[in-house]
């Protein structure tokens, strides 16, 4: 790689080659996987560019084809599989900086790829009462473009499913990465080739996005003597039409007193949690059907006094992959596993898993509405002792019916998928034809006749050989 030819090519760009900076900005959650850990903590890009506007996109990637200078894209670097990491080197595109909010209106926002989430609903709210659909848990640090290059769903899921369902995005602004880079705008069945594709298909330089009417959610924590009896109160308040919430989230004793700190006051030993976020509106009713259900109303936000507020994170952020946080930094030894148990058997599946792993895994779902259905995501906790058993773990829930997508590999195809995306591999070889966008994260592209079902875990050879 000819980074001082690069250098010249992008003179006036900010640039950064210090190598602990360089190295910081070459990682992203990986480490919450013991596996990647091993296998990533030696990763760092040579050089972090921050582009300013589309048109340095544009000279970056010109010039990076030009040198056969490979090109990872970075949002905030929150992601857990590794995806932002740059397996070959070369060069961190920070996005950062195009975080403008180009245009709100009924029903939209346009912005750049950087902004972060939070600060998109700061402005729609602020502009017209609207919010974005759903947010992942790291809505306070992650960037639009990040969440839709690398991210699946998360808080308003159970309203109005994940990004990869139609009208969840409205148009992606995209560069690719040729002699020449072209600028393509995509709509409709068009976006899914740059969705989820962790940057390997084009730089996503603008997004727009649906919004939806914003409240001022209220936490509440239900407590429940059993695990069970926190997931079919989450599954029948999913199930009621008329209440409003935008998150419901059964969590499993120990794990709210060892790792809630904060709201480990509110709970008693032993209880089982669920999660809600409720609208204002929907509260009183949404407390009566709680009391229907027998479910003890161990915190409300409405009526909690201020010094018990004081500090309390939000509700979203003891849910979806912030539960897995707030464990690791009580309990380094703990990892996660994220599974689907499909529609319409979700209760009955949740029920056997749970029941298999006793003091090994520790139940965290997220209920969601798939395709007109509710169902629900396991987000659940680990207690890791070998890969093997990892492995054994995925296995079991796979054999069972339960779908994983593996947060221990940092390939598209592992991670989820489990069968080459074909309509992105068409449109790497024409947007990205010399592979350099994001190397080592599309099996498909790197060895086509790769067999991803032996159960062996693929290894990217640039990986090895740096
Ligand atoms: C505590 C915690 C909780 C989380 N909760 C959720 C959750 O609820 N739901 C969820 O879906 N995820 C969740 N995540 C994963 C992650 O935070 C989100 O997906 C987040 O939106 C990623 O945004 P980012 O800016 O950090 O992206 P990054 O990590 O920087 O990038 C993610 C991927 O997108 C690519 N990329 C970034 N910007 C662009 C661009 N402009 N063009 C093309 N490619 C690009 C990167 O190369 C990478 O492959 C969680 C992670 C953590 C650590």
């Amino acid at each position: 790689m000819d980074l001082a030819a690069l250098k010249r090519d992008l003179d006036g760009l900010k640039i950064e080659d210090n190598e602990k900076i360089v190295q910081q900005k070459s990682r992203d959650f990986y480490w919450y996987s013991p596996v990647l850990k091993r296998q990533l903590d030696h990763v760092s890009g040579d050089l972090v560019v921050t582009p300013k506007t589309q048109a340095e996109v544009i000279r970056v990637l010109a010039a990076c084809h030009r040198l056969g200078v490979p090109v990872t894209p970075r949002g905030t670097g929150t992601g857990n599989y590794g995806q932002a990491m740059p397996l070959s080197g070369g060069v961190v595109l920070n996005l950062a900086e195009l975080d403008e909010i180009v245009a709100i209106s009924p029903g939209r926002v346009v912005c750049g790829p950087g902004a972060i989430l939070a600060d998109i609903d700061r402005a729609t709210r602020a502009h017209s009462a609207q919010e974005l659909r759903l947010h992942p848990s790291t809505y306070n640090t992650a960037s639009i473009g990040g969440f839709i290059a690398g991210g699946s769903g998360g808080v308003g899921s159970i309203n109005f499913g994940g990004l990869r369902d139609f009208g969840n995005i409205i148009r992606l602004r995209v560069v690719t990465m040729e002699a020449e880079p072209k600028v393509l705008e995509l709509t409709g069945e068009d976006l899914h080739k740059v969705t989820h594709a962790y940057g390997t298909n084009g730089i996503i330089t603008e997004v727009e996005m649906p919004l939806t009417a914003a409240y001022d959610w209220v936490d509440v924590l239900v407590g429940f003597d059993s695990f069970m009896g926190a997931a079919r109160y989450g599954n029948a308040l999913a199930c009621q039409d008329g209440l409003l919430t935008k998150l419901i989230t059964p969590i499993a004793a120990p794990v709210p007193q060892l790792y809630f700190k904060r709201h480990q006051k509110f709970l008693r030993e032993g209880q089982s949690i669920c999660a809600v976020m409720v609208a204002p509106h929907a509260l009183d009713a949404f407390l009566a059907f709680t009391r229907r259900e027998g479910g003890e109303i161990a915190y409300n936000a409405a009526t909690a006094r201020d010094e018990d507020k004081k500090g309390l994170p939000p509700a979203y952020e003891l849910a979806w992959n912030h539960t897995t946080l707030r464990a690791l930094r009580v309990d380094p030894s703990i990892t996660y596993l994220q599974s689907l148990y499909p529609f319409p058997n979700q209760l009955a599946l949740v029920e056997k898993m749970d029941a298999m792993f006793p003091g090994e895994v520790f139940s965290h779902l997220e209920f969601v509405r798939l395709d007109g259905n509710i169902t629900c995501f396991g987000l659940n906790l680990v207690r890791f002792t070998t890969e093997e058993r990892l492995d054994e773990i995925v296995r079991l829930f796979e054999e069972n019916g339960c779908p994983i997508f593996n947060p221990h590999r940092y390939t598209l195809e592992e991670g989820g998928m489990k069968q080459t995306d074909a309509i992105q591999l068409a449109f790497k070889r024409q947007a990205d034809p010399q592979g350099l966008l994001n190397p080592g994260k599309m099996i498909a592209w790197e060895n086509p006749d790769y067999d991803y079902r032996s159960g062996k875990t693929f290894l990217f050879k640039g990986l090895a050989a740096r």
